[in-house]
């Protein structure tokens, strides 16, 4: 396993891998790697003949009030987890590199990240949108992976490489659990054991939306509303929204008669976490074959 910290080293060693004509998988990561990083590892380990990971905490997409200077780090732990999986190349660029104190351009998506967190997390979609094209034309991947875990972003991350072109082909991954339920992500940690057991309610509220729609219920206010009433009774549960949007669009639905997603967003304590499900996926959509 490689481990390269420089842009030039990158684009040297990608450029090298293309002339003896092997494809990249890449899988970008903020690092402190877990379960749902490593499923995504595998999808572009078998899907590409070498496999590049990303290790960069990207200041652009946190907001001013975000958790930038608390974030995980452990690069020695996510070099061994990356070693097991069979990684052949970590990049692991310098924030001073990618962004020079002058750093001035950023690829801004108008459209699916309007919503959801992207109203509450104004610059955070511009962020991750400029954070993933410079690593696109560094490491110069033939197939990315997202896990679907941030929905929203992998919907925006498609839209980006389509509309600015990039030779990339996307793929998602489906969200890794812990074993009761809670999604795995790096901003667990940050929960004591009260919060832990009342993360649940995520998981749970997503169960109640799967629930009623399959007894009937098309209304997206309804199971709005019932999600509501549901994650409002843990006390430590703050909701920041549950929404049921068009699963390619994005954009709110009248009546459950498409694939949906229902997505929501919710403090524990001072943790803000995120979850989703899609219902309806066998439905035909009024508007694409
Ligand atoms: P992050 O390091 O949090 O920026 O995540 C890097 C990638 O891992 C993103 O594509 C995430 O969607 C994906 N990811 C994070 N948590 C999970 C999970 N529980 N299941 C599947 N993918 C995940």
């Amino acid at each position: 396993m490689e481990i390269i910290e420089t842009v030039a080293g990158m684009r040297k060693r990608a450029s090298g891998l293309k002339r003896e004509g092997k494809t990249i998988g890449f899988v970008p990561t903020m690092g402190y790697l877990h379960a749902g990083h490593t499923s995504l590892m595998r999808v572009a380990r078998e899907k590409a003949d070498i496999l590049a990971v990303s290790i960069f905490v990207n200041p652009t997409q946190f907001g001013p009030d975000e958790d930038l200077e608390d974030y995980p780090r452990d690069f020695k732990r996510d070099e061994e987890i990356c070693d097991n999986e069979n990684v052949d190349i970590i990049f692991y660029p310098k924030t001073e590199e990618l962004y020079p104190p002058d750093y001035s351009v950023y690829a801004d998506e108008k459209d699916l990240s309007q919503g959801l967190c992207g109203r509450s997390r104004p610059t955070h979609f511009r962020g991750v949108c400029t954070v993933v094209a410079k690593l696109f034309n560094i490491v110069q991947p033939d197939i990315a992976v997202f896990g679907r875990k941030d929905y929203q972003q992998w919907r925006v991350l498609e839209r980006m490489a389509r509309d600015l072109n990039f030779p990339v082909k996307i793929l998602s991954a489906p969200i890794v659990r812990e074993a009761d339920g809670l999604a795995v992500s790096s901003r667990n940690q940050y929960l004591n054991p009260k919060e832990r057991s009342q993360a649940l309610c995520l998981r749970k509220a997503l169960d109640l939306a799967e629930h009623l729609y399959a007894q009937g219920e098309t209304s997206p206010e309804n199971i709005e509303s019932a999600l509501r009433d549901e994650i409002s009774q843990n006390n430590l549960a703050t909701i920041d929204y549950i929404e049921i949007v068009d699963a390619k669009t994005l954009e709110r639905v009248e009546k459950i008669n498409r694939a949906s997603l229902v997505a929501l967003a919710v403090f524990i304590g001072q943790t803000r976490l995120i979850d989703n499900t899609v219902i309806a996926e066998e439905q035909r959509h009024p508007n694409y074959s």
